[in-house]
């Protein structure tokens, strides 16, 4: 049985650096807590936890004297909440998202409407919220338009969206503009490391008879990596950690292919190669 890794796996850049600032600080400064998961994977976090990075829920909770915003970044009031407790900051906001919340910021001084398509309740969206100072919405239905003032408006997207559904909300939305809009300002906000995920894994599940996901159950980004191997057709197994491998599993298959979500460690993908490699007739 041969094993066959996807092109683009594991950690996105923006993950990797916060767990790597986050570890850099515990080296250097000491304990911190972090304002919720910096990472959506329970191994990676309890390794952090074990060397002194608490996860904290909110602000209030913090007793440590840093605070860790993770990489999906902050609302504006969190930033100030954060200076009037006179806490450091270790903001790990990925480039990424600090380019979206600074396009939002800039399009709401600039008296757009800001429309983004992202699922309101979401973190990172919330904290895009805050920097359009009141002339943000959010929403995933181009049907639910906001009141449009000043008959201008922008859109931006969550992060994560794939880039080719964002283009399509703003077609969709743009068709059902009336007069009430002069002008529609796009700045494509959308981030190409989710999707490089799903498209490696699309090309990795022709190439193979069983193809493996490795990642928590609880990313969301993980979930849909192991949906886009699915809908392939090829055999899926979802797992979080090597032990979670099983022989049969393997009985006709000659090549097996892994891939792994944008939360998911080296160390747990290296795992499950080993388990593989460990199986009878693995190479
Ligand atoms: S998915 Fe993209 S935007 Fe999100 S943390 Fe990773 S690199 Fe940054």
């Amino acid at each position: 049985m041969t094993i066959e890794l996807a092109q683009v796996y594991g950690f996105c850049p923006g993950v990797r650096r916060a767990v790597e600032m986050v570890n850099q600080h515990l080296q250097t400064e000491g304990p911190l807590a972090t304002l919720g998961a910096i990472v959506h994977n329970a191994q990676v976090v309890d390794a952090l936890s074990a060397r002194g990075a608490r996860v904290a829920d909110e602000l209030r909770e913090v007793r440590e004297p840093a605070v860790a915003i993770t990489a999906h970044g902050a609302s504006k009031a969190l930033y100030q909440e954060i200076e009037r407790r006179d806490l450091e900051l270790v903001d790990t906001t990925c480039p990424i998202v600090k380019r979206a919340q600074e396009a939002a910021k800039r399009l709401a001084e600039d008296d757009y409407t800001v429309l983004i398509y992202g699922e309101a309740a979401h973190p990172e969206v919330k904290g895009l919220l805050s920097w359009t100072n009141g002339r943000g919405h959010a929403t995933l239905d181009p049907n639910s338009l906001p009141e449009i003032k000043d008959q201008r408006l922008a859109l931006i997207s969550q992060t994560t969206k794939g880039q080719e559904t964002f283009w399509g909300f703003v077609a969709q939305l743009v068709r059902r503009l009336g007069p009430q809009v002069q002008e529609v300002h796009v700045v494509d906000t959308t981030c190409p490391e989710t999707g490089r995920r799903y498209d490696s894994a699309r090309e990795l599940a022709r190439r193979v008879d069983a193809i493996l996901v490795v990642g928590s159950r609880n990313s969301a980004n993980t979930r849909k990596l192991a949906e886009t191997c699915k809908e392939t057709g090829v055999q899926t197994y979802f797992i979080e950690s090597a032990d979670e491998i099983s022989g049969p599993w393997f009985n006709g298959v000659r090549r097996v292919g892994v891939t792994a979500g944008a939360s998911t460690p080296d160390e747990a993908i290296e795992e499950v190669i080993n388990r593989l490699r460990g199986l009878e007739g693995g190479v």
